[in-house]
């Protein structure tokens, strides 16, 4: 794809960002309360920051594994056809498994996984996603849990990219394009 030139637009604030991850720690931690080990399913790359954050938040035994779906490449708008390029290492059979996502857009990257997910067997399965485009929604799929809901905007920073771009920020900002047309 050729350059085009952005700037990006703040959106959410690194501080903002860490009292939600908080917040969901606390609930994910109650509502796992008990459990003998969670199994902590970050899906690369855009969760890599968030899952890092979340993790050392919850008050549980937990391992980490992770997952790597097919996503936008270097383009800012969603092929619909899921494929997974890296799988776990480890088994979920029998055992609790929080799936970690960046953003749950269109809906089909989570769905095709919680579908792979549920095959496999778990003793139960929930999603935590830092954020959530509701409008952008084409299958009627939603997180366990949500950090954020936000409108139909292309983001970057903690963990998300644009053509690898930008994921070292610490915020969340709005990518705008500075020539015209949509991304
Ligand atoms: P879905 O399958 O729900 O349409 O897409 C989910 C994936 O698309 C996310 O995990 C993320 O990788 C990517 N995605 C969706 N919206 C955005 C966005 O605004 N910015 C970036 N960089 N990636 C996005």
């Amino acid at each position: 794809m050729a350059e085009r030139p952005y700037v990006i637009e703040p959106m959410i604030s690194a501080k903002t960002i860490a009292a939600r991850v908080e917040a969901l720690a606390r609930a994910i931690t109650a509502a796992f309360a008990g459990t003998d080990k969670l199994v902590v399913v970050g899906l690369l790359r855009g969760s890599f920051i968030f899952i890092a954050d979340l993790v050392r938040e919850l008050d549980l035994p937990v391992e980490v594994d992770f997952l790597e779906a097919s996503s936008y490449g270097n383009a800012t708008e969603s092929s619909r056809e899921v494929r997974i390029l890296k799988d776990l290492r480890g088994e979920i059979a029998g055992r609790d498994v929080l799936v970690v996502e960046d953003i749950v857009d269109t809906g089909h990257t989570l769905q095709h996984v919680r579908t792979l997910l549920l095959a496999r067997g778990p003793k139960r399965l929930e999603v935590c996603a830092l954020l959530d485009k509701p409008s952008r929604r084409e299958v009627d799929i939603r997180a366990t849990w949500t950090g954020f809901e936000i409108c139909d905007a292309f983001v970057v920073g903690y963990g998300i990219d644009f053509a690898q771009r930008n994921r070292n920020l610490p915020y969340i900002g709005k990518v705008r394009f500075l020539d015209q047309g949509a991304p």
